[in-house]
Formats: structure tokens, C-alpha cells, sequence
């Protein structure tokens, strides 16, 4: 049996996003499914539209998702350089190749004539677009001899006129085109001597010993010249399957319109990358659904090429939320303190912005985890919830104390008698004590039990809407819960007399 190897090719472009992770992840489930190998390929042809910042996006990218390749030009391997713009000598090798044998030829025309050919064509509201195969018909010596004198010139590809190009691809079936109505006799090799994406795409798929490839939809259209390639160069063609489109909601190409596209986006927002791949491995693809998240490897076991959908995939933002709730539900108090980490930094919970937290700071974000798991569906909003535990929380306008019809004397009163609780209440182990202390004092007091709670609850978590109160004092601890009671009490007394 052949082994394996697939790959993921982006064009560093853009920022990655879930279009490219969901190829990404398809190959990788692919490769570790069969037990092959997965591949990184960049294919930084475009020269105009490369940055490397978007290399840097993709590292970072996939290191935050945990998901690895087994070559590629971080890794090596034994088809390194895995960058394609350190392999332009062997393309110019191989577009050469394809000249010698009359597969391709040499056109000379300038961007001016072509411009001039399509106005014209507009003008006339001619059906054919593309190239007109104008240097199709030069001889070889005179091409050669233009060539040698210095002419600009690109590499084209001679289709097969006359003939059929067909292919069966796994998902989608057998497909065939006109070589007429391709493309036509598209560029290999570019005037400034890098090769154009089909040329660069198809010798490194061959000379990686790619056996599948997985892409998304919208190369297509560009496998017939493929094909074709691989047939001018006498190569073994590798097996094709063109993954369904993913579309948001409105039947449309997944866009900025929908919500976050670019995966830096879902991880700024909070998104835990566990519930990212599981949300976008079910993209497309048939898993038992919806009872539990699978690991990575659990993935890779299920996944099965022969069961893809052919309809697009239609990406549902609340779903993918309700995937992430459950993975922050999931996690034991460490692993999601440990998730939580940089965002609790960014917002300067451990002290200055980007501080890392002391032992003790740590400690108390992992106790803290129990209070706010099922109040939150993102990372990102769980210091805001969980600030008061570790920053003196900014006093409130005095009517945030008050509760439900009390004036701002009820409130003192009912502070004042709250202050004596915090002693015991954070001596509690539990909050079943708490509770029964707490209703009745309230009884004894004749004040209702919520009158109680209210002024309490603003003065230690600092808002109205809290995370548990009495687990929140047991966290605080007895000195600065008390604090925190004397420092609202304080404000409202001072308040009052001015009134
Ligand atoms: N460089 C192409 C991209 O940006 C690769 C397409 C393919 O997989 O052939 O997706
Ligand atoms: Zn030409």
C-alpha cells in the first residue's frame, strides 16, 4: 500500500482563517486517520501580495491550535525547502522540460496587448476570454532566437485542443471538461521567472510525492490544467477531493459579514481552540454529532473522507458558541485558569497590564474557575467577572447599594448588620452553612433576605450581578473581605452626610 501524504498549502496572503483551518484540519485528520504524513507547503509565489507577517499568523496560528505537521519549512524534511520561493530553479527546470518536449512555448506579448485584446473583445461583446494563443503559432527557432535576444517573454502551457480532460474526484465524482473551454494556455512560468501557481502547485504535489489532494472548492476550476500538467509531464495524478464550500447562514461565501473570519479574531474573542477544531471538523463532514467533544486524536480515528457532504457546509456562529460553553464547562479548574491566563494578564488582573500572576494569584484564579464556569461561553469574558477577586473594585454610585425601594439609611443599616457576617462567613467551609447563617440573621433582624444580601454582594464583587457572594468571600478571605465591607460602608456614611 502506498503511504500517504497530504498537505496543506496556504499562500501567505492573508491572515488564516477558518477556511484554511478547516483544509488544514481535513488533511491532518486525513493523514492521521491512514497513518500518513502531513504536510506544510508555503506557496509564497505572489510576490506582490506576500508579507511575512501573514508566515508569522500561520505559526502562531497553528501552534495555538495544536495542530502539527510532520514536514514542512520549520520541520524539514526529505522534500525540503517546503517554501516555494526557494525552489524557483526547479521550476524553471521544469517549465524547460515542457518546452523541449513542445507541452509549452514562449509568449512574447506585452501586458499592453493583452489589455488592448480584452477592451477590444469587450467592445465587441465577444464571448472568449483569456489569452488568444497569439504565440502559439511562432516557430521554435524564432522563438528561441527572440528568446536569446533578450525578449520578455512568459512560459505558456500548449492545452491539447480538440480533446477532453476528466478526472474523478472522491467527493464529487467524475467531472470533464472541453480543453477548448479552459483557461486558455495559461502561464507556467512568469516573465520575472517565478511560476504562476498551477506550474509551482503541480511539480511540488509530484516531487512530494503528494497522493491526495484535499482543497477547498474553489480550485476546481483550476484542475483540469492540473490534470493536464500532470499529463504533459507523464506523472501519476493524485487523487482529488474538493472539500464542500463553507457559507454562512445567507447561502453566501463565509465573509467579515458573518462575524469573525480569521482565526486570530476567534482566539482574541475567547474562543478555546479545542471547540474551534471540533466545531469546524464536523464542517462538512459526518460525525455522530453533538453529544460530546472529541479530542484531536478521537477526530482523527472518525474521520472518513467517503462520508463528506457535497452540499456546503453552512457555518452557524452559535453553535460553534455553544461548542465553546461546553469545552469551558469541561475543563478542570487548572487546565481552564491555565486557558483563562493570558486574558486575566491583558486586562491587568495580576497588577500592571501583561503582569504574570504570583503563586498566590494563581492559586486564587484556579479557585476562582468553580464561580464563573457556567456563567461564560468565551475566555474573554472572564476577568471582568472575576476582577474583584484580585483588584479592589471600584465603589458604585450609592443607589447601586440599595436595595429594591430602600433609601440610602436602610442601606447603612443594613450594611452595617452585613459587616458583622463576614467573620463567619468566611470561615465557612461550605455554602449551606452560609446560607443558613445568613437567613437567620436576617430573621432575627426582621429584614428580608435578599435586603441583606444586596448592599453586601455591591460592596464585595463591586456590581449588582455577581458570581456566588458567600464563595466570593470565602475566596477573599476575612481581612479583605472586610475591607471592602468597611471601605462601601464608609463611602455610603460619607455620602449621607452631605446629604
Ligand atoms: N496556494 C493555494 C491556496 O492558497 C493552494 C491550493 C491548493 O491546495 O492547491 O489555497
Ligand atoms: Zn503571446
Amino acid at each position: 500500500m502506498t503511504q500517504i501524504r497530504v498537505r496543506y498549502a496556504p499562500s501567505p496572503t492573508g491572515l488564516q482563517h477558518i477556511g484554511g483551518l478547516r483544509t488544514a484540519l481535513f488533511n491532518y485528520l486525513f493523514a492521521r486517520s491512514q497513518g500518513g504524513t502531513f504536510i506544510l507547503r508555503l506557496e509564497d509565489t505572489d510576490r506582490t501580495r506576500f508579507d511575512q507577517s501573514f508566515v508569522k499568523n500561520l505559526y502562531d496560528t497553528f501552534a495555538w491550535l495544536g495542530i502539527a505537521w510532520d514536514e514542512g519549512p520549520d520541520r524539514g524534511g526529505p522534500a525540503a525547502p517546503y517554501i516555494q520561493s526557494e525552489r524557483t530553479e526547479l521550476y524553471r527546470l521544469y517549465a524547460q522540460q515542457l518546452l523541449d518536449s513542445g507541452k509549452a512555448y514562449y509568449c512574447f506579448c506585452s501586458a499592453c496587448r493583452l489589455e488592448e485584446l480584452r477592451v477590444a473583445r469587450e467592445a465587441a461583446h465577444a464571448s472568449e476570454t483569456g489569452y488568444d494563443r497569439h504565440c502559439r503559432a511562432l516557430s521554435v527557432p524564432e522563438a528561441a532566437a527572440r528568446v536569446a535576444a533578450g525578449e520578455p517573454h512568459v512560459i505558456r502551457l500548449k492545452i491539447p485542443l480538440g480533446e477532453r480532460t476528466e478526472f474523478t474526484d472522491r467527493l464529487l465524482g467524475s467531472i470533464a471538461w472541453n480543453n477548448d473551454d479552459v483557461n486558455p494556455d495559461p502561464v507556467l512560468l512568469k516573465s520575472d521567472g517565478f511560476p504562476t501557481y498551477h506550474l509551482a502547485n503541480v511539480v511540488d504535489d509530484h516531487c512530494m510525492g503528494i497522493t491526495h489532494v484535499l482543497r477547498a472548492q474553489e480550485w476546481l476550476s483550476s484542475t483540469p490544467l492540473h490534470i493536464m500538467l500532470y499529463r504533459a509531464f507523464g506523472w501519476t495524478i493524485p487523487e482529488f477531493c474538493h472539500l464542500p464550500m463553507v457559507l454562512g447562514q445567507d447561502g453566501k461565501k463565509l465573509s467579515k459579514r458573518h462575524g469573525s473570519t480569521s482565526l486570530d479574531e476567534f482566539r482574541r474573542n475567547g474562543y478555546v481552540p479545542q471547540a474551534l477544531i471540533n466545531y469546524v471538523a464536523l464542517l462538512g463532514a459526518s460525525y455522530k454529532e453533538g453529544t460530546d467533544l472529541y479530542s484531536l486524536d478521537e477526530l482523527a480515528q472518525n474521520f472518513n473522507p467517503d462520508k463528506l457532504n457535497k452540499a456546503p457546509a453552512v457555518f452557524d456562529y452559535k453553535k460553534l458558541e455553544w461548542y465553546n460553553a461546553r469545552y469551558i464547562r469541561m475543563n478542570s479548574d487548572d487546565a481552564l485558569a491555565s486557558l483563562a491566563l493570558p486574558f486575566a494578564q491583558a486586562e491587568g488582573l495580576f497588577g500592571e497590564l501583561g503582569a504574570s500572576p504570583t503563586p498566590d494569584q494563581k492559586a486564587l484564579l484556579s479557585a476562582a474557575m468553580p464561580l464563573i464556569r457556567e456563567r461564560v461561553s468565551f475566555l474573554a469574558e472572564i476577568p471582568a467577572k472575576i476582577r474583584y477577586l484580585f483588584i479592589d473594585p471600584v465603589i458604585p454610585a450609592p443607589e447601586e447599594f440599595f436595595p429594591k425601594k430602600a433609601t440610602l439609611q436602610t442601606t447603612i443599616a443594613l450594611l452595617s448588620l452585613a459587616q458583622t457576617m463576614v467573620p463567619p462567613l468566611a470561615s465557612f467551609d461550605e455554602d449551606t452553612a452560609s446560607e443558613q447563617f445568613v437567613k437567620e440573621t436576617a430573621q432575627r433582624a426582621g429584614v428580608k433576605l435578599g435586603d441583606l444580601m444586596m448592599p453586601l454582594r455591591v460592596a464585595i464583587t463591586g456590581s449588582r450581578i455577581s458570581p456566588p457572594l458567600f464563595a466570593s468571600i470565602r475566596l477573599l478571605g476575612q481581612t479583605k473581605s472586610c475591607a471592602y465591607v468597611n471601605r462601601a460602608l464608609s463611602y455610603l456614611c460619607a455620602v449621607s452626610a452631605t446629604e
